[in-house]
């Protein structure tokens, strides 16, 4: 059963009288499961829909849809497909208290997987969910791979039932299903021979297998593992030397580079970052792979509507892994606008300093680098950092952040977001929040960050 949680006004559910609250039981006559039953099922310009009203009432419409209008509903938060695994290195299990009620909870679903790009590992699929996710065509799906080899896999994930992922992804892939797939890496687990042995094995899979990414594993603080560690300079360094092997490879028999490591791993390893041609159309981003590269490219996209902000004093926050890179991408945007653009690295004060994504950083951690600056204009704030809410992983909310510091925060995925809306007038902007674009259907869990899946 899926229940409405708002209904837009200029729409056809609010002409029907759609209220939140409203139960959509069926659509011709089949029940609606969640959320993909619902969107597929309605695409039809005629339908039968059945509802129960908050009243109790129960209202059958015969549609008609006017060609381009809307449904304009959207659904509360579908129940999450609960992960089976138990990984070492599970970033969920390592959460310190005190967070966001949705970070606790360790999805592995391929809905959220195909309509947000979180990873799934796809041991937990019922016969009915293979061929669901065949007759809705949900391609391409995020796929968590770590290992080809099953009895690696299966030691990574902790899960012994986990089915052999080459024939499973051979099998999807023979029904036109394609995959994004990452390798976490754990040192002397599934690195060396055996990155070389997954990444043949799944480049063997042919074209279904979109891309690869190589993410070396990230721990925090508050890891539970006992099993895995981090890797090493060097080891990274052979990570990389096998993923640009493969890259080489499949550049010369497919004409792109396949095979990528995230920017981290580049990062551990002190090498450069490839070109942004190296990452295609940037699929992995969300990822934390080719994300540098995909910045300078939206500012580069950007560079005639950005503003003149010649003696203007810009913070811009992130976290510490992207506090090497950063330099890179504010370099470009200063020679372009004139601005001085200052980098405010935020430690974790969360999870602790091994966790140095910006789309982590709690906000009372921002609030303490903030507090005593009253020399900048503005500041930019990383978007993803907060969830559709506009709160932070800590459940501070943007607004309390806004209210606790003197300097005017703007919320930016890629600095051209905000930069370009403010135009010359970036003064008078003062706070702006921006909201993420609104989903027919929220997020429930702002999947950035949360488990390496
Ligand atoms: S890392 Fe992902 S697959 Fe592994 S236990 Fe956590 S949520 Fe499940």
């Amino acid at each position: 059963m899926i229940r409405v949680q708002s209904v837009a006004s200029d729409s056809l559910g609010g002409e029907l009288g759609l209220v939140p609250g409203t139960e959509l039981l069926a659509v011709n006559g089949r029940t609606l499961e969640d959320f993909l039953d619902w969107e597929f099922l309605t695409a039809d310009e005629r339908l039968l829909l059945a509802v129960r009203l908050p009243t109790g009432e129960e209202v059958e419409y015969d549609i008609e849809r006017p060609e381009g209008l809307p449904m304009g509903v959207t659904l509360e938060p579908p129940r999450i497909r609960r992960c089976g695994n138990h990984c070492d290195f599970c970033f969920v299990d390592g959460n310190p208290d005190g967070l966001r009620t949705p970070l606790y909870i360790r999805d592995d679903d391929y809905r959220l997987s195909f309509r947000y790009g979180n990873f799934a590992t796809l041991t937990n699929l019922k016969p009915w969910d293979m061929e669901r996710i065949v007759a809705y065509r949900l391609s391409p799906l995020y796929v968590s791979v770590h290992a080809t080899d099953p009895t690696i896999r299966r030691w990574l994930l902790r899960n012994p039932e986990a089915p052999d992922i080459v024939p499973q992804l051979g099998w999807f892939a023979g029904q036109g299903i394609a995959f994004h797939t990452q390798v976490v890496l754990v040192p002397g687990v599934n690195d060396g021979i055996e990155l070389e042995r997954t990444l043949g094995d799944l480049y063997g899979l042919g074209p279904a297998v979109l891309s690869v990414s190589v993410v070396p594993v990230a721990l925090t603080e508050f890891s539970k593992h006992g099993l895995v560690r981090e890797l090493t300079r060097d080891e990274c360094r052979a990570a990389l030397a096998a993923v640009d092997r493969m890259a080489t490879r499949a550049l010369a028999e497919r004409g792109a580079p396949w095979c990528v490591g995230a920017d981290d791993l580049y990062l551990q390893a002190g090498e450069p970052l490839p070109g942004p041609a190296w990452y295609g159309d940037f699929e992995q981003r969300e990822n934390g792979v080719g994300a540098v590269r995909f910045l300078q490219t939206r500012i580069a996209a950007a560079v005639d509507r950005l503003p003149d902000l010649a003696g203007k004093r810009i913070g811009v926050v992130t976290g510490r892994a992207m506090g090497p890179l950063m330099p890179h991408v504010l370099a470009d945007v200063a020679a372009t606008t004139g601005g001085r653009f200052e980098l405010v690295v935020v430690e974790n004060t969360l999870f602790g300093p091994s966790v140095t994504t910006a789309g982590l950083l709690p906000g009372a951690a921002i609030e303490r680098a903030l507090t005593s600056r009253r020399d900048l204009d503005f500041a930019l704030l990383p978007a993803e950092a907060v969830n559709d809410d506009l709160v932070f992983v800590d459940d501070v909310s943007a607004d309390e952040l806004a209210a606790r510091v003197r300097v005017p925060l703007h919320l930016s995925y890629d600095f051209a977001d905000v930069l370009t809306d403010c135009g010359l007038r970036i003064s008078d902007c003062g706070l702006n929040l921006k909201t993420r674009t609104q989903s027919a259907i929220a997020n429930p869990q702002s999947a950035i960050g949360e488990g390496q899946g």
